[in-house]
């Protein structure tokens, strides 16, 4: 399996509305040039073009070519940070009330962009599933939504044969459900706000690499396609696909792979036993399961991956034995499709804003919570542009630097996924 094979999701196969792009057959002269045309470069785009910048984005692959048009589409208005001490302790107070606001928000806050843009990405918002993998976690997660609840996170607590009902799986005894959650088809839902900043005036380059990035006088001057493209403001919004172009960017997040399958459409007395009422479902270990249904009685099942030596993106069997561990209902179907991408996680878990040179931003690292908070992050990347200090924003100017992390990094992902898994095994049982 490539590493990429969108083609091979079912988001490509059901997406409403594609995007095709310009081609850079020329020199390029802007205000602000995005690097990344996912959900943080295209919101970055949107915000900006709208308030009258002349703004271009570039992207290796095309519009969603990366995370953004091969995700989950979940909603999920949290960062996947367990207390509010934690957050509070890794930002500090000012940025704790700025970032649980913004966070607990950003749900409502999509699906109302949503809704002003007219995007058709089957958006709903009909709750979040999150069950529990042990006793353990139970105690853990129910009293972090208490203390969630006082910063105005909502819940309603599902235990033993409510919540079996409610996710149609007996793999788990208890969960809560956050009412504010909800999905989309995340490769419709990018190609739409695309349609938008273009639109609103931005231009967007597809197949557009850019290849260095030097800052010049009071601007930068970027390669791209044997073309120099001169701007004052960059905005690196490559999240797990960034490379060398800002080492000490890149040197910020861990790049893992998550991967999903697909199911094609099924019996109608199967497909309602799993998740009646339509919410999206996670759990709680380490290396989560997540699953939806659709609207075309299909089932998207979705898991972390390993990544080969050449690239690759392995696991998709491993992820066929669990979606029948958690729905048993499934054991007969056939999965039609399987895909994979990559996104950055943080040591922290609190995504990652950045400001390493005059006029030069970045925001990424959503620790697999990118679908509502990378458009939070691109309203702040437009601000910052567009003149807040960076002081003012939800998100503090990152500088960090973790032991722990660089552990990670030097074990590699594939042998810490595969120790995680081994926990989270031992716990469930
Ligand atoms: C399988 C999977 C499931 C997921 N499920 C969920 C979920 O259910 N809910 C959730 O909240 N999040 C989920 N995520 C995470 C979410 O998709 C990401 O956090 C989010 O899409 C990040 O958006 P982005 O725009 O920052 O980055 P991306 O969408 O990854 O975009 C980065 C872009 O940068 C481009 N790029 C990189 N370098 C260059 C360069 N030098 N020149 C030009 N372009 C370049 C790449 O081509 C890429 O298109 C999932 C991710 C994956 C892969």
């Amino acid at each position: 399996m490539s590493q990429q094979g969108t083609e091979a999701s079912l988001w490509a196969a059901t997406a409403a509305q594609r995007f095709d792009g310009l081609t850079v057959s020329q020199d390029i002269e802007c205000d602000v040039a995005v690097i990344g045309a996912g959900f943080t470069g295209i919101r970055t785009a949107l915000e900006l073009a709208s308030n009258g910048v002349r703004v271009a984005v570039f992207d290796a692959g095309g519009v969603g070519w990366g995370a953004s048009g091969r995700n989950g589409g979940q909603v999920n208005p949290m960062l996947p940070v367990a207390r509010p001490n934690d957050l509070l302790k890794a930002v500090g107070p000012i940025y704790f009330e700025r970032l649980a606001a913004t966070s607990l928000g950003s749900a409502d806050a999509l699906f109302e962009l949503i809704r002003k843009y007219q995007i058709k990405c089957d958006a709903r918002q009909n709750g979040w599933l999150r069950v529990d993998h042990s006793a353990k976690a139970r105690k853990t997660w129910r009293e972090a939504a208490k203390a969630w609840s006082a910063h105005g996170m909502e819940y309603e607590v599902l235990d033993g044969d409510d919540l079996r009902k409610a996710s149609g799986s007996p793999a788990y005894d208890s969960g809560i459900i956050n009412p504010r959650g909800g999905a989309v088809q995340p490769l419709s839902l990018v190609c739409g706000f695309a349609h938008a900043a273009r639109s609103a005036g931005a231009q967007i380059y597809e197949k557009a690499k850019i290849e260095t990035l030097e800052r010049t006088g009071d601007g930068w001057t970027l390669t791209c396609s044997g073309h120099r493209i001169t701007s004052e403001w960059v905005v690196l919004a490559t999240n797990g696909y960034t490379g060398r172009l800002r080492p000490d960017v890149q040197k910020a997040i861990i790049p893992i792979n998550p991967v999903q399958i697909g199911s094609g459409p099924l019996p109608e007395d199967l497909i309602n036993e799993i998740l009646p009422a339509g919410q999206t479902i996670s759990d709680t270990r380490r290396v989560i399961m997540y699953a939806r249904r659709e609207p075309g009685n299909q089932i998207v099942y979705g898991g972390c991956g390993i990544k080969g030596l050449n690239g690759e993106i392995g696991g998709f069997e491993w992820l066929k034995k669990d979606a029948v561990r958690v729905f048993p209902q499934l054991r007969d179907v056939k999965w039609e499709y399987q895909w994979g991408g990559q996104i950055a996680v943080t040591p922290d878990h609190v995504p990652t804003f950045m400001e390493p040179a005059p006029g030069l931003i970045s925001g990424m690292g959503y620790n697999g919570r990118g679908v509502a908070m990378s458009h939070a992050m691109g309203k702040v990347l437009a601000d910052r542009v567009l003149g807040t200090p960076a002081t003012d924003l939800p998100f503090p100017v990152s500088t960090r630097k973790n032991v722990a992390f660089k552990t990670i990094q030097e074990l590699g992902t594939g042998v810490v996924i595969r120790m995680m898994r081994l926990m989270d095994a031992l716990e469930s049982r």
